[in-house]
C-alpha cells in the first residue's frame, strides 16, 4: 500500500465520511484521516469499535428517553438526585451541557424534537404523553422548560406550560441569559449556569 497516494480509495472514503459530520469541513476531515493513517493500528481499531458500539449497545431510557446503555438510565436510577424536578430538553445532546455545570441535580425528560406545525410535528410526535405519565404520583413538584430560545422552542414551552401548570406543578423556564436563537447544545457552562439559576416561573 502506498500511503503517499491521497486519492487511494480508502483514504478518499474516510475523508468523505468525516466531512459529513457536523462541524467538520473538508480540511479537518483530511487532517483526521491522515492522523489515523499514521496512528498505530490499535488506535484506529479503538475508534472504529467505539463508533460501532454506539449503535449496537445504546437504546432510549424508558423513563426519560435519554440515550442509554442501561434501562433506566444512570440519571433516572440515581437515588441521590432530586426526583422532584424534571428538566425538559429537546434532544439527548442537550443534557450533557446542563450536567457539565454541576448545578442541576434533578431528572430530565427528552422530547425528541419541538412542536413545529410547518414540519408536521405536533405534540403527539413528541414524548409528551410519556412525560405526563411521570406526574401520576406527586413526586414531581417542578418542571424546568429548557427548550431552545427560538420560535419552535418557545411555542413548545408555552404548550407544555398550558398542560402542566393546571396539574399544580411549578413550571419554570430557563432565564434569558441564553441569546435568542441559541442552541443549548453549544452554549458555554457559565451561560447555562446563569440561565438555570435565574429560571423564572411561567
Ligand atoms: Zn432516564
Amino acid at each position: 500500500m502506498n500511503l503517499n497516494l491521497p486519492t487511494a480509495e480508502p483514504i478518499a472514503r474516510l475523508i468523505e465520511e468525516f466531512s459529513k459530520l457536523p462541524g467538520i469541513g473538508p480540511k479537518s476531515a483530511q487532517r483526521l484521516t491522515y492522523h489515523l493513517l499514521q496512528a498505530p493500528a490499535d488506535k484506529a481499531e479503538a475508534l472504529a469499535k467505539a463508533i460501532l458500539g454506539l449503535k449496537q449497545s445504546l437504546s432510549l431510557c424508558s423513563v426519560c428517553f435519554n440515550i442509554t446503555d442501561s434501562v433506566p438510565c444512570i440519571i433516572c436510577r440515581d437515588a441521590g438526585r432530586d426526583h422532584s424536578k424534571i428538566c425538559i430538553v429537546e434532544e439527548p445532546a442537550d443534557i450533557l451541557p446542563l450536567e457539565r455545570t454541576k448545578k442541576y441535580t434533578g431528572l430530565y425528560h427528552v422530547l425528541h424534537g419541538v412542536i413545529s406545525p410547518s414540519d408536521g410535528i405536533g405534540p403527539d410526535e413528541l414524548k409528551i404523553k410519556e412525560l405526563l405519565t411521570r406526574f401520576t404520583d406527586s413526586t414531581v413538584t417542578e418542571v424546568i422548560l429548557a427548550t431552545n430560545p427560538n420560535t419552535e422552542g418557545e411555542a413548545t414551552a408555552m404548550y407544555l406550560h398550558s398542560i402542566i401548570a393546571p396539574l399544580g406543578i411549578r413550571v419554570t423556564r430557563l432565564a434569558r441569559g441564553l441569546p435568542y436563537g441559541a442552541d443549548l447544545e453549544y452554549a458555554d457552562d457559565v451561560t447555562i449556569t446563569r440561565a438555570l439559576e435565574g429560571r423564572q416561573d411561567m
